[in-house]
């Protein structure tokens, strides 16, 4: 008998929505690493994968393995170790396929076959027979002799050599030849900070008190009035990480990545930072992955997905924003990157920064509970004093296109000092809903559970959930009669009323029907900074993180729906929204006002966030949460359901609430999702809770593995979504 070397199982995440991994032999490789990618063979299909661990047995028989076809970037590792933990953290926490997660860690084109990861860039520098050369008149190589002097103050690029001449790549190739020039790796961008402002106390206590956590975890909220200056404390303890060689990464919500926030990082740290979203080429994404892998970025600011990049010197995070929605992925892998970038910087032992005007019920009370560290920011950090809460109560109003008289007075004096107002509403369109009003037919979306939004300038009724739509119809549907009108207002409507009123004075509109391209925000808001008298309409895109120093009025001409709603995270949201929105109001010299439109102006938590502001306001709707058994006191799970066929769905709910294990967790349901049908699709769903997270997770990992062996899960689309944030 003789023994055969003993063949390594490769366990291989495959970019399907499957709750496993994928056994493979390793084919011609002499070392195969958790972390490299791979090109496999899958049914007829070639597919790409990635290698998460290297075992030494499989449950299948070794003859039935397949062996791995192609290694695509060679030895070079997609994954490192630290991310690959956090990935597997991630899967097991939200109970999703580790394939799909996987996956949504690596550069688009990363996932294909044809993607390879870019060489790591170089610079080219003179030898010193180079500096000789250049100590001699050109003579006849003119051309050598100019990009040798491109060099002369330091190593140049290949865009610097680009830019002295487009045949540059021929002729750097004799200067190669000739040793006149060697080449090197780029070396990361200098450091060379314009001083900041003198920080205020509350500021520099915040500075030093997360510079003494780095080389540790630590979280630290950052809980400061909109301008007291979180920009600028981001800003002093990213110095020090620079200076110390540290890479550093600030994650902001989808709508606050502006050019004016990456110039103004550019401007105070004296090099360009690396910018990722998913709005960026393919292309542009892998070179910034490429530039985080390679240790040249110092500074990543991104988005959502930029939490997964690999930063081999990663020794800070920031979340800007850490309340904003955007942070957690609604579809697919759901995940909270502001609850994966704490494990992250856990796993690494490095601090994050958690920085807000109004934290998520979450992290205040981890705040509470002395989990994290909490740095108060309460005066605005330009002198300019808070902006004054005045509420109309619409009761007693008559309006005008959906905004009081009184508040017109107030817009038409604003606009005679030669100041700006904003006018925010946070829905768009002409109007919510179109009605008869001699039969009451209005028009229902066919495929969801929703009004169409008539859109008039477009002539078209659409349907904000499912974007299906048509035009407005002439007479009624369903009696025929000319008697169609809208009810309710949007800021189309707004816009029509205020241009009317105010002839004379610009209006600049901001939702997603006048804000579609790229750069037309920016185009927007520079003319808004202009600093002239205007008048600025729009949805929530004006609610976060912009400076507009002229405007000293915003009127919020409605929220009243979030005060009695059926999700509990309602008030919150609005808490937050209106604390966004009116720290838009007086950010400079000029003094602000707030003018609050409502038909409950008593209502209880909307005068304890106007009388004793956001953190007493948090602090009521927690122990409101905490008497509920609501997160963030309970933990949550929800197993989401939808199909075509009601039934199906309701049925499949039934038979995995049988299946749910015994324990301290609870299931409840089946319960319509609240918008139950969308885009023609029935959704349902289980809801698990426990008083503790492992409680939950205990009940949940005995329960999910099984869930696809239920006769009904074929009919169904279903997923896991761990603290789920919407319902
Ligand atoms: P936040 O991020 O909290 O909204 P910023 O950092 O953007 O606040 O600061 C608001 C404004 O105040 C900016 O124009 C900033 O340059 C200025 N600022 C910040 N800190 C100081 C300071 N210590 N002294 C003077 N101005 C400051
Ligand atoms: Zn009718
Ligand atoms: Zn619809």
């Amino acid at each position: 008998m003789h023994s055969s070397p003993k063949q390594p199982v490769l366990r291989i995440a495959l970019a399907l929505p499957l709750r496993q991994l994928f056994d493979y032999l390793p084919g011609s490789a002499t070392v195969a690493r958790p972390g490299m990618r791979v090109l496999v063979p899958f049914g007829r299909r070639k597919m790409v994968g990635v290698i998460v661990e290297v075992a030494d047995k499989s449950e299948l028989p070794l003859e039935k393995l397949a062996g791995v076809i192609a290694y695509p970037d060679g030895e070079q590792l997609v994954l490192s170790d630290e991310t690959l933990e956090l990935l597997r953290w991630c899967w097991r926490y939200y109970k999703h396929g580790p394939g799909e997660v996987v996956f949504n860690a690596l550069p688009p084109l990363l996932r294909k076959a044809q993607g390879v990861i870019p060489p790591s860039p170089v610079q080219y520098a003179l030898t010193a027979a180079g500096e000789m050369r250049l100590q001699a008149p050109p003579g006849r190589i003119k051309a050598q002799y100019r990009l040798l002097e491109e060099m002369r103050a330091g190593a140049a690029t290949d865009s610097q050599l680009r830019a002295v001449a487009s045949s540059w790549r021929k002729t750097l190739a004799r200067l190669l030849e000739q040793a006149w020039v060697q080449t090197e790796m780029q070396q990361p961008a200098q450091l060379s900070p314009d001083p900041g402002p003198v920080l205020l106390d509350e500021q520099q206590f915040a500075v030093t008190a997360i510079s003494a956590s780095l080389g540790n975890f630590h979280c630290h909220l950052l809980d400061g009035v909109t301008g007291s200056g979180k920009t600028e404390v981001y800003l002093c303890v990213l110095e020090q990480v620079l200076r110390q060689g540290g890479q550093a990464l600030l994650l902001v919500p989808e709508i606050g990545l502006t050019p004016q926030l990456v110039s103004r990082f550019h401007k105070r740290l004296g090099f360009e930072p690396v910018v990722t979203h998913s709005g960026l080429s393919e292309g542009q994404r892998l070179a910034a992955w490429a530039m985080a892998k390679s240790g040249l970025a110092r500074l990543v600011i991104g988005t959502r997905s930029a939490l997964f990049l690999p930063m081999p010197d990663l020794q800070l995070i920031i979340l800007d924003e850490e309340h904003d929605a955007s942070f957690k992925q609604q579809d697919g892998f759901r995940y909270s990157s502001r609850d994966v970038a704490v494990k992250r910087a856990a796993g690494l032992g490095v601090p994050v920064v958690l920085g807000t005007a109004t934290p998520s019920l979450e992290t205040f009370n981890n705040a509470v509970a002395d989990r994290y560290r909490w740095h108060r920011l309460r005066q605005r950090a330009t002198g300019a004093a808070e902006p004054r809460w005045r509420v109309l109560d619409l009761c007693q109003q008559s309006t005008q296109g959906g905004i009081s008289s009184t508040a017109m007075e107030a817009i038409g004096e604003t606009l005679g000092k030669g100041e700006q107002v904003l006018v925010f509403l946070n829905r768009r369109g002409y109007a919510p809903v179109i009605l008869c009003h001699e039969c009451g037919w209005h028009a229902a979306c066919q495929r969801c559970d929703a009004n169409l939004t008539w859109h008039k300038a477009s002539n078209r009724l659409l349907c904000h959930h499912c974007d299906s739509g048509m035009r407005v119809p002439v007479m009624c549907p369903e009696c025929n009669a000319d008697a169609l009108q809208g009810a309710g207002e949007g800021t189309e409507q707004l816009e029509q009323m205020l241009t009317r009123a105010y002839p004379d004075t610009p209006l600049l509109r901001f939702d997603r029907d006048t804000v579609r391209k790229k750069g037309e925000f920016d185009r927007l808001s520079q003319q808004v900074k202009a600093g002239e008298s205007c008048l600025l309409v729009g949805t929530q895109m004006l609610a976060k993180g912009h400076h507009f120093p002229k405007v000293t009025l915003v009127v919020i001409v409605n929220l009243d729906q979030a005060l009695y709603s059926a999700d509990f995270r309602a008030l919150e949201r609005m808490g937050q929204l209106m604390v966004q929105v009116a720290g838009r109001a007086g950010r400079d010299q000029l003094p602000g006002e707030v003018i609050l439109q409502t038909h409950y102006p008593r209502h209880e938590a909307l005068l304890t966030l106007l009388q004793s502001g956001y953190e007493a306001f948090a602090a009521d709707l927690s122990a409101d949460r905490q008497a509920a058994c609501l997160p963030p006191f309970t933990y949550q799970a929800l197993l989401r359901s939808d199909a075509h066929n009601k039934d199906d769905v309701r049925a499949f709910l039934h038979q995995a609430k049988q299946i749910f294990p015994a324990g301290e967790a609870m299931v409840y349901g089946p319960f319509p999702a609240m918008m139950e049908r969308r885009s023609g699709r029935t959704r349902w769903y289980l809801l698990a809770q426990a008083d503790t997270r492992p409680l939950l997770h205990r009940q949940l990992d005995g329960w999910v593995p099984h869930l696809k062996k239920l006769p009904a899960a074929r009919k169904v689309r279903w997923s896991v979504d761990v603290d789920p944030q919407d319902y």
